[in-house]
């Protein structure tokens, strides 16, 4: 499946623009219906709560030179289980500022070459890319996908 594809079945894009005071693209996009008003920490269903904080970014692989981001609104659902929490994003894992993608990358970088050269290459910070990292080799022991929800579209994000 192509990585257009995927997105499509992720989320909607509604603009696409050169954000002028930092020069970065940003994306604004928002979730497919199916994966609205998900509980940010176990993904099930919750009612809506409210608007939470409005608009968040976050980072995504570059294009090209360019900084990439996707924004979008970040509404709080109220989750049986854990309560008023924020909603759930396809393209990133819960409380997270970077995509999949991103994270997948960086991960992979961190096993080819040193943590500070993938934070250079990412440009992004040296912690950023040890939490990550962290988050990869916890996801591993704990015998969960670090990547998504979904090994299929891991691997599609790959190619
Ligand atoms: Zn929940």
């Amino acid at each position: 499946m192509s990585a257009n594809r995927i997105w499509k079945k992720l989320l909607t894009v509604e603009r696409v623009e050169i954000d002028q005071d930092t020069g970065v693209l940003v994306a604004r996009v928002r979730p497919v219906a199916r994966e609205r008003g998900r509980c940010g920490v176990c993904r099930r269903p919750g009612r809506g709560y409210d608007q939470g904080r409005g608009r968040r970014r976050w980072r995504c692989l570059d294009a090209g030179t360019t900084q990439v981001f996707l924004e979008a609104d970040l509404p709080r659902v109220a989750c049986r289980e854990h309560g008023v929490v924020t909603a759930a994003v396809p393209w990133a894992r819960h409380g997270e500022g970077h995509t999949h993608a991103f994270d997948q990358q960086a991960a992979w970088m961190a096993t080819e070459c040193s943590k500070s050269a993938v934070a250079q290459l990412m440009r992004t910070s040296w912690r950023t890319v040890g939490a990550i990292v962290e988050r990869f080799v916890a996801d591993r022991d704990t015998g969960r996908d670090p990547t998504c929800r979904s090994r299929r579209r891991t691997l599609a994000w790959s190619r």
